[in-house]
């Protein structure tokens, strides 16, 4: 069978392939370049593998205090070496990305310090660890004060506003590389280490923490690699490869990261205890496969960014921009639009193609929430998913594809429901 009769057995129509295939062709050298980072990033981590001198005793399973978990110390080893840090938490007692970022925040504040963000608002979920939302155990409740110097209006830093906002009793600086569902565009590692520098300059002894969630292998270097104190992100994200069923990490400095194990553990106990629980091996393996998934993942973002920006659909990045981390934005303008495209991706899921995503009315939200995942683990967002709050200007927020090809798929089938809902014309190729 010709791949062509294999699309359409899948429900992709013939003009719709010709339309991407001739796009998919115009992105041979992007493309490349996306390959040459993730070999790049390939023997980044297999070098810290080999160093660690990584053996199949490390994947033996620990149970109970989880004392002298060989295969967890040398998991935090291999993070540490391919992030260039000093130390590492790598762990399934670390539940999601918010879960690390709160134990690397308070595990490094003390009451009366101040905690400022230099880039904006931080992500949603943030807003209860720090306090900007009154919650029950946030940092404010401990008396940790913040603060925050917004971007300029063309996303650049605000270095007055920064430099007025750092002061005697400033502790620790959040910078959040992607930008989450914020329009402000993502930062790049070079970037995030000007900032760093110049916050620095200021107040040598601040220590500076970047979220990294969706940006890992996205580029050759690291926040660490360009003056990070913590560098912290989720493993069911980029770095767990879409093997990790659970965890997140948290890598740099030493004493940060030793502060924050006592707050994962308990004061006396730190990074000493923590059964691995069978995790070692899939923690390992995927993190192997991180930058193939990544690079899988960017594809796919680049790829859509063309396709519908030839359409008419304002996206971000746009077709052209470099790549930062793997989430695309594609403002589609009307509901109906919006939840055909999710359909798309929910059908072409490996799980769950079957269902039909609603939009609805998440706790949390001002708007109804439409989400597609068709995922092997639930609320993975290395694998392709796509959500979109039902609200103007109705973009929707699209990452992930453990492979190209599911990838591709996925954006295919997106805009095979727009043309069945006759929102697109499909433009017609020579
Ligand atoms: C996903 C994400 C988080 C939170 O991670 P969860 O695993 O969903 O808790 C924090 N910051 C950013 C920028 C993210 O993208």
């Amino acid at each position: 069978m010709k791949l062509e009769q294999m699309y359409e057995k899948m429900g992709i129509r013939h003009d719709i392939l010709s339309y991407a295939s001739d796009i998919e062709k115009s992105l041979k050298e992007r493309f490349s370049l996306i390959d040459e980072t993730a070999e790049y990033n390939q023997m980044k981590v297999i070098h810290a593998m080999q160093k660690a001198k990584v053996s199949d005793i490390h994947f033996a399973a620990t149970t109970g205090y989880g004392y002298n978990d060989l295969g967890r110390d040398a998991l935090e080893e291999v993070y540490a070496k391919t992030f260039h840090g000093e130390s590492a938490l790598v762990r399934p007692q670390l539940i999601s990305g918010t879960h690390a970022l709160h134990v690397a925040l308070s595990g490094n504040l003390r009451p009366g310090d101040e905690l400022l963000s230099p880039v904006g608002k931080p992500y949603d979920t943030l807003e209860e660890v720090i306090g900007i939302r009154d919650s029950v155990g946030s940092l404010k409740e401990y008396g940790v004060r913040y603060r925050q110097a917004d971007l300029l209006e063309d996303g650049s830093f605000d270095f007055d506003a920064i430099r007025q906002a750092v002061n005697d009793k400033t502790r620790l600086v959040t910078i959040q590389r992607s930008k989450g569902y914020a329009t402000r565009p993502t930062l790049s590692v070079d970037q995030i280490g000007e900032l760093i520098s110049f916050i620095k300059s200021i107040k040598p002894d601040v220590l500076c923490m970047v979220d990294n969630c969706y940006g890992e292998f996205v580029e050759r270097i690291e926040p660490t690699d360009v003056g990070a104190d913590m560098v912290v992100g989720s493993l069911i994200k980029n770095p767990g490869g879409g093997l990790a069923p659970i965890g997140g990490y948290i890598v740099g400095k030493k004493d940060c990261i030793d502060r924050a194990s006592y707050r994962l553990s308990a004061p006396g106990l730190g990074k000493e205890v923590g059964a691995s629980l069978g995790m070692n091996q899939p923690f390992f393996q995927g993190l192997f496969l991180a930058p193939t998934v990544v690079a899988g993942a960017l594809k796919g973002a680049v790829f859509a960014a063309n396709l519908y920006e030839r359409l008419g659909f304002s996206v971000t990045p746009d077709s052209r921009q470099t790549r930062h981390d793997i989430i695309q934005a594609i403002t589609f303008g009307t509901p109906e639009a919006v939840i055909a495209f999710c359909q798309g991706i929910q059908a072409a899921a490996p799980v769950d193609s079957f269902v039909t995503p609603e939009p609805w009315d998440m706790p949390g939200y001002d708007a109804p929430v439409i989400m597609a995942a068709g995922a092997f683990v639930q609320g993975s967002s290395i694998e392709l998913s796509a959500d979109a709050p039902i609200k103007d200007p109705y973009a929707v927020y699209f990452q992930g594809g453990l492979t190209w090809y599911h990838a591709k798929l996925g954006i295919l089938m997106s805009l095979q429901k727009l043309a069945d809902a006759e929102i697109v014309e499909i433009p017609q190729v020579h």
